[in-house]
């Protein structure tokens, strides 16, 4: 099995799974955990590196050279791009569970949908200690923990092996989660089911998770135990202005706009995202999902004569549909929805396609971590000049107003 998996990780991973990963390594694997589910005899162990990302580990004594690792590995079959086969912005017609959702409120209109036809829909919550997993839910009110984007990637437990199961009995399975996470679920099923219906995101990449731990500790130290995060609150500012805020149960609740969060700031100068996400191998379609959701920014271009509704800064996905399948269930969902095309989606939104390029920096970032209090190190390491804070400040106010003078002349 040694030699086996050797040859193929040369190939494949220059590393050995027995050992910790090299650096060049960790970008061919994405975490997805497809090799450790599959397992059958249970001896790969996921690993945290000193960056706080898991890798699997093999228990080479038990090994019986069976190859099924490999074999469900997505990084075994990189898929060409793919262009989705329409492409629409929408939004859910109850206003109130728009402004809940990060985007455009798809996600829980798919969700309820399965739901009543007698299914499950996994999806992504926080744990007790604020990280977050993957967890399945058969009930509406067990879809509320799911909603909202989390900025850091989530552990797949074993939702995998459990979506099988209830495809297996025949049940609708709603599977949503990153591209690399579809990818994963599809290479470990191994063959496709007509009852499930697989949903990614538009993906930026996804943080470390003991990074954010050490935010969470920042956070605690000034405002004490965390009672909610929002990473996306649009209550005040709106959605394309959104705020990141964290409720305390002493009330001290933090408020911030996204470009002022600390933690926010370091994940969208990609200081601390997987590995993997540098060099995506499933993002551009490649992920064999049946949609894709995300927002759909530059709407107000593409769409400028589209009905007011949509565009009151509420948050409009982007919807792109990859079967025929998810093509008919968008068609039955109670949202508004409206056909735009491929080119105008990547235009506002390169995440769809593109990769974010590994900063200098991020080398810096991991190797001070230990050294110096986070928030500082992430100030220093994304310098943001003088005159273009204030004049941030300033928009960010005024944007704020526009919004709170827009609710009193609707209420
Ligand atoms: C890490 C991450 C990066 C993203 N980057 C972009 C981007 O660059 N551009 C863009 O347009 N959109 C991005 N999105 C997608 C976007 O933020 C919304 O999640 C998406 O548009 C769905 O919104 P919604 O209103 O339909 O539903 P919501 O209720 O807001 O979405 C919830 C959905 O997101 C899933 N989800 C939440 N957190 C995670 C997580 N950590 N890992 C996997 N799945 C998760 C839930 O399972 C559920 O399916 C990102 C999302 C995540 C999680
Ligand atoms: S070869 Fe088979 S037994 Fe060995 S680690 Fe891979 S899946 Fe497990
Ligand atoms: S299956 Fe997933 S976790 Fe396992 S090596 Fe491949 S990418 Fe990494
Ligand atoms: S950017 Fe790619 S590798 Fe990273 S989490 Fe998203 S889908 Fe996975």
């Amino acid at each position: 099995m040694r030699s086996l998996l050797s040859e193929w990780l040369t190939l494949h991973c220059t590393r050995e799974l027995d050992t910790m990963i090299e650096i060049e390594g960790k970008r061919r694997c994405c975490g997805c955990e497809a090799c450790r589910q599959g397992c059958p005899q249970s001896c790969i162990r996921m690993e945290r590196d000193e960056e706080g990302f898991d890798y699997p580990i093999v228990d080479t004594d038990r090994c019986i050279e069976c190859h099924k690792c490999e074999r469900v590995c997505p990084f075994m079959k990189l898929d060409e791009p793919r262009e989705p086969q329409a492409v629409y912005a929408a939004c859910a017609t109850d206003e109130g569970l728009r402004e809940a959702s990060s985007s455009g409120g798809l996600f829980t209109l798919l969700a309820e949908d399965t739901l009543r036809r007698g299914g499950v829909v996994f999806g992504v919550r926080f744990d007790e200690a604020w990280s977050v997993c993957h967890d399945y839910t058969e009930t509406i009110e067990g879809l509320a923990p799911f909603r909202g984007s989390k900025y850091l990637q989530s552990r797949i437990g074993e939702s995998y092996r459990q979506a099988e199961q209830f495809l297996k009995e025949e049940r609708p399975v709603l599977f949503t989660g990153t591209p690399c996470q579809i990818k994963g679920l599809v290479h470990y099923l191994g063959h496709a089911y007509d009852n499930l219906m697989t949903v990614d995101v538009v993906c930026h990449g996804v943080p470390s998770p003991m990074v954010w731990q050490r935010y969470l500790t920042t956070l605690r130290a000034g405002q004490g135990e965390i009672t909610g995060i929002s990473f996306r609150d649009k209550s005040v500012s709106g959605w394309r202005r959104y705020d990141f805020v964290a409720q305390s149960a002493g009330g001290g609740n933090v408020r911030q706009f996204y470009g002022d969060n600390i933690y926010m700031r370091g994940f969208l100068h990609d200081l601390y995202l997987r590995p993997s996400c540098y060099a995506c191998m499933a993002k551009g379609g490649r992920s064999q999902s049946d949609l894709t959701l995300g927002d759909y920014w530059g709407v107000e271009r593409t769409c400028p004569d589209l009905d007011r509704a949509l565009d009151e800064d509420k948050g409009t996905s982007v919807v792109m549909i990859h079967s025929e399948r998810g093509r008919r269930l968008l068609e039955g969902l109670p949202c508004r929805y409206r056909q735009t095309n491929y080119a105008s989606a990547v235009a506002g939104n390169p995440a769809i396609e593109q990769s974010v390029t590994e900063p200098p920096k991020r080398q810096l970032f991991f190797a001070q971590l230990d050294a110096e209090p986070l928030d500082s190190l992430i100030a220093r390491l994304t310098v943001i000049p003088l005159h273009k804070r204030l004049w941030r400040q300033l928009h960010h106010q005024a944007h704020r107003v526009k919004m709170r003078l827009r609710r009193l002349a609707r209420d």
